[in-house]
């Protein structure tokens, strides 16, 4: 009996889309799929099909990486924060001629109700949060916790799935671990347990985390939302689409590698 022939999709990771996109894609059978990890978390959560974890050494990393594993089309399924992986993908996919689909879920945008106050950056965020709030619950993840150490006269509520370094911690911190999805009843009663008066959040879009804004909402609290960084997506020529959901990124690989073969 005769071996399909199965090409290798290369799964940028790191976030439930990109689990979810994985077990999606190894479920065909004419495909391979491997997700790759930057391994920052201690003990993530393990996508269906193949794993690689740790960078590639930037873009000829990735490039050479491209080449030596006979990837034919890559998937940025990344963070919105990721910017720099993003941008790796889109210079290293142009230069080795291989597909990219770009995964991006769209911004969270405000309902009724919603008292968001958008900041550029996590530095902007600590300081806005110290003029707005006294009890503040920080959620942007343990790396980017230390313009928050400067909040002194402030408690500082800091949600992280791994334990931040206690440098970056302010001197009145508490640290929750705790991995998403997370519950509109629990975000809630999170928020009263600690009496938040303003929640500090990165605009990251998507389902998983979207509980405490409406928790947030419900409780009449502010929202200190940080902006999403540009990941340099549009100007690439390399870019075969951009997608905002699981379902068609999925798509969108089967239809790209389906061209690739009548065109050969
Ligand atoms: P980043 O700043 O864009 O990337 C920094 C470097 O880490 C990259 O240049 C690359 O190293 C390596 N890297 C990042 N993602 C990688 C991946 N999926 N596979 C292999 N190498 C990767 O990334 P980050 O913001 O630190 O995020 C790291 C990972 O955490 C990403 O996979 C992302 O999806 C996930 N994540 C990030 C956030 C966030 O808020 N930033 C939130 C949730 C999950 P080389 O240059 O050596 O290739």
């Amino acid at each position: 009996m005769s071996e399909i022939a199965r090409e290798t999709v290369l799964v940028l990771g790191g976030t439930q889309d990109a689990r979810a996109l994985a077990g999606m894609l190894s479920r065909v059978a004419s495909l391979r799929v491997v997700s790759s990890l930057a391994g920052r978390t201690v003990a993530p959560v393990l996508p269906p099909g193949d794993v690689r974890v740790g960078g590639f050494g930037g873009v000829d990393g990735l490039v050479a990486y491209l080449r030596s594993e006979g990837i034919a089309a890559v998937v940025d399924a990344t963070h919105p924060f990721a910017a720099r992986m993003s941008a790796n993908a889109v210079a290293a996919c142009a230069h080795a001629h291989v597909p990219l689909v770009v995964l991006e879920r769209p911004p969270w945008q405000a309902r009724p109700g919603d008292r968001f106050i958008d900041v550029p950056d996590v530095a902007a965020a600590a300081e806005v949060a110290g003029a707005v709030g006294w009890r503040i619950f920080v959620t942007v993840g343990r790396q980017e916790l230390a313009p928050f150490a400067r909040l002194v006269d402030r408690f500082v509520l800091v949600r992280a799935i791994d334990a931040p370094d206690p440098a970056s911690l302010p001197p009145q911190s508490e640290v929750v671990l705790a991995r998403g999805p997370f519950t509109l009843a629990d975000e809630t009663a999170l928020l009263r347990a600690y009496a938040i008066d303003c929640l500090v959040a990165k605009n990251s879009g998507g389902s998983a985390t979207r509980a405490k804004l409406d928790a947030a909402r419900a409780l009449g609290i502010p929202v200190v939302l940080v902006a999403r960084p540009s990941r340099g997506i549009s100007a690439s020529r390399a870019t075969v689409a951009e997608v905002a959901n699981v379902a068609d990124a999925a798509r969108s690989v089967r239809s790209t590698l389906a061209a690739r073969i009548v065109a050969r």
